[in-house]
């Protein structure tokens, strides 16, 4: 058995062709919806991230700008950044990119956020209606996951899903949105013992740990549903040719890294259901649901 190849970068297609409607509509009442990234340092991974999410505006026809801060950069100069992009009327929604310098007191900044603006879902406020049901905006990337399970066709109402890893960008969301959806869920992280047994109770398996390759056959039940979230750089070639396909092999001599999930790709095809690719599964969704927050920023505020 394959598993079935659950293709994120398509599903990431089909949103931004609805964004595209809903941004007609809002530019024939005058509005033209804006994104403010603040990058700070410069960390190269986070400098693609944003670039990125840019080019994505650009295509969509999004007004968007980076304003961009020393490596040194104090948090009140970080919040005194936000605070402008807080008042500025074109900005609609503000990504602050993760991780900030260790100097800057991450949690303030992304309190500093207006709520209203907070289109990664990061502020308290936000945090606090999710867990309460009462969505303003959901973090992308595990929003993207769950167009990416609906608009698959995959069942969550009382089936056991279990999610790897518990951060506030990820897991925990991620956990609250699969409880939301009736799912029996369980939530594992580094102090879990006996993993494997409880990941293979999964009917959907969502792995977010950033450890390349870690979740392999053992871990995942006959048949289950893996997504895989987790977006690693390899550079040691014996571990690219165990995780990173044939075809992109020659990618990797050629750059001398590779992008591969937390999931031991090879091994667990050959047991899942269905499977999200690395690259091409929710990185593209993450993107189109940051789009779509920004989309309804702006709705909201108009
Ligand atoms: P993170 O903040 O480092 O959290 C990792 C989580 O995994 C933690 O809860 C940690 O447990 C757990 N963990 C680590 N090693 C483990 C192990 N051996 N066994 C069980 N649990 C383990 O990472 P993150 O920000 O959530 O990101 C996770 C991955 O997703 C990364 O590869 C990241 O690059 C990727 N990511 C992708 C996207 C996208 O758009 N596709 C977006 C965001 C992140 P403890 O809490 O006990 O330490």
């Amino acid at each position: 058995m394959t598993a079935d190849r659950l293709d994120g970068a398509l599903v990431a297609q089909q949103i931004q062709r609805e964004l595209r409607a809903e941004l007609e509509e809002l530019l024939r009442r005058g509005v033209r919806p804006g994104l403010g990234a603040l990058l700070v340092g410069d960390d190269p991974a986070s400098a693609i991230y944003v670039k990125s999410k840019a080019r994505r505006c650009e295509e969509l026809g999004l007004h968007h700008e980076t304003r961009r801060l020393a490596a040194s950069a104090t948090t009140q100069e970080v919040l005194e950044a936000v605070d402008d992009m807080n008042r500025r009327p074109e900005i609609h929604g503000i990504l602050v990119q993760l991780p900030l310098p260790g100097q800057v007191d991450a949690r303030r900044v992304l309190e500093q956020v207006r709520p209203e603006k907070d289109v990664d879902g990061f502020h308290p406020e936000n945090v606090g209606r999710l867990v309460q049901k009462r969505p303003r905006f959901v973090p992308c990337t595990p929003a993207g996951v769950m167009q990416l399970l609906a608009r698959s066709g995959v069942e969550l109402a009382g089936r056991r899903a279990v999610v790897l890893g518990r951060s506030e960008i990820v897991g925990k969301p991620m956990a609250l949105l699969l409880l939301h959806a009736d799912a029996t869920v369980t939530v594992c992280h580094s102090r879990t013992r006996e993993l494997a047994a409880v990941t293979r109770e999964a009917d959907v398996l969502i792995a977010a740990i950033g450890r390349a390759g870690m979740v392999r056959a053992e871990h995942v039940r006959p048949g289950a549903v893996v997504v895989d979230v987790g977006i690693n750089r390899v550079s040691d070639p014996a571990l690219a040719r165990e995780l990173v396909e044939p075809a992109r092999f020659a990618e990797f001599e050629r750059r001398g890294y590779a992008l591969v999930g937390d999931v031991h790709a090879p091994e667990v095809a050959q047991v899942a259901g269905a499977l999200t690719p690395v690259p091409g599964g929710v990185g593209p969704l993450t993107i189109a649901m940051l789009m779509s927050n920004t989309l309804r920023a702006a709705a909201s505020a108009a």
